[in-house]
């Protein structure tokens, strides 16, 4: 079997990728709350089930958000030869983003202008999964003497951190059997996304004593204290993640170096209603919060990470003799990057240079995905992500998926199959 049998399959396909981007944005799965999961998952597993596939509807009872009127619905598809084989899954989160301001097309209608179709999740990432789904049809009806097994995946709340998703399911042991995953997140169709950086959320408090705001000196401003926090951030942690630069081939390049976002800040009284003319209460104020969001490397270890908070935090109560604070972690991510030489990395570069004809670059991407909850849970390091789409549309206004696209990286996925599922060549 050649390559262009199966490029001619996916290519025979274009109307019906196009209109199976265009259902799939047409649904509008926003999170949150977590609308229409089960619908989106109904959709495919009609679509796929026609296509041969066995299909199995997961809920991730008890996770973050599920409820009676949001269920967490998760679909798993899975296709097998009957032949003994590598499994490859492919996994797309059906979830999209609110929609925001500033839309000149209906974000639901997923219209089709040109090489364009527009809608919340064109590119993030109901595009992706479009052409997973050609992919694998396409290479079916090319191929019939298969090996091994295929699975496709359409999973909830990604953008919530995949907690009733890939990370539900990997629990479950849903990856227990799998050999290669792909994730088809936009990260552009001539490009390999091995992983990404790590993150570490917390937040720190500082504490003050109430006093009127007449006579600050007889209470002790936590607002000032967070003051000095900050400088002290500013004049001495800044230029020290500044000069820490990483090997793994973040994109944008700014991304290339350890990265530190203040992410809210509250002190004293709370915010006023919406409406509201009062004016506020004189107070000192005895309690301010800030949420760092701190972006860490392959090379850094997430110990040290806190400590130089830590160190930050000691250095202000050495200048400050009445200075106390809590730091508390939220959230943590380790960083993950799959060696090039794992197989599903060599099969899509080479996908990639048989049909685009050129090279594939290399990435890793700034912020993280449902690859963590593979490497870390499901303990596979077998996976990248691969799909079609600009990142930077990701969560705009008028975001689109142009349709050349989607349709080159259905051949890439299509190719991928074909070597690592198709017979040995000598057959
Ligand atoms: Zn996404």
């Amino acid at each position: 079997m050649t390559d262009a049998a199966i490029l001619a399959e996916v290519t025979a396909r274009r109307q019906d990728l196009i209109g199976l981007a265009q259902d799939l944005i047409r649904i509008p799965t926003l999170n949150p709350p977590g609308q229409h999961y089960r619908t989106i998952c109904d959709y495919l597993a009609a679509r796929l089930m026609a296509s041969g596939f066995a299909v199995q509807f997961v809920r991730a009872v008890g996770a973050p958000g599920d409820c009676e009127a949001y269920p967490r619905w998760n679909l798993i598809a899975r296709i097998d030869s009957g032949r003994g084989g590598d499994c490859v899954h492919f996994n797309s989160h059906h979830d999209v983003v609110e929609v925001g301001h500033g839309w000149t097309r209906d974000p639901f209608g997923g219209a089709l202008d040109g090489d364009r179709i527009y809608g919340r999740g064109a590119c993030d990432m109901k595009g992706g999964l479009a052409a997973s789904v050609i992919a694998a049809e396409a290479f079916l009806a090319a191929c019939p003497d298969w090996r091994g097994s295929i699975e496709i995946s359409a999973t909830a709340d990604e953008e919530s951190g995949g907690y009733g998703g890939v990370a539900y399911l990997a629990e479950q042991g849903h990856f227990a059997h799998v050999t290669h995953v792909i994730i088809p997140e936009p990260l552009h169709k001539d490009r390999i996304c091995l992983g990404h950086r790590g993150v570490w959320w917390a937040e720190i408090e500082t504490h003050g004593r109430i006093a009127h705001g007449s006579m600050p000196f007889l209470g002790d401003s936590a607002i000032r204290h967070m003051g000095a926090v900050l400088a002290e951030i500013e004049q001495r942690l800044y230029p020290l993640l500044a000069s820490k630069h990483t090997a793994m081939p973040v994109v944008p390049e700014g991304a290339r170096q350890s990265t530190l976002n203040i992410n809210s800040i509250h002190g004293g009284a709370a915010e006023p209603e919406a409406g509201s003319t009062g004016l506020p209460a004189p107070c000192v104020a005895d309690r301010c919060r800030i949420v760092i969001d701190r972006r860490f490397l392959i090379e850094e270890d997430l110990c040290q990470v806190k400590q130089e908070i830590t160190d930050v935090l000691e250095r202000v109560r050495q200048q400050r003799p009445s200075f106390s604070y809590e730091i508390k972690d939220l959230f943590e991510v380790q960083p993950v990057m799959t060696d090039r030489d794992a197989p599903i990395v060599r099969s899509t570069a080479a996908a990639i240079e048989r049909v685009l004809a050129t090279a594939a670059d290399y990435v890793v991407s700034p912020g993280t995905y449902d690859q963590k909850h593979i490497d870390r849970i499901g303990r596979l390091k077998n996976c990248i992500a691969y799909g079609p789409g600009l990142l930077h549309l990701a969560h705009q206004p008028d975001e689109w998926v142009g349709v050349q696209d989607m349709e080159d990286s259905a051949k890439v996925m299509a190719l991928v199959l074909q070597d690592l599922l198709g017979p040995p060549a000598s057959a």
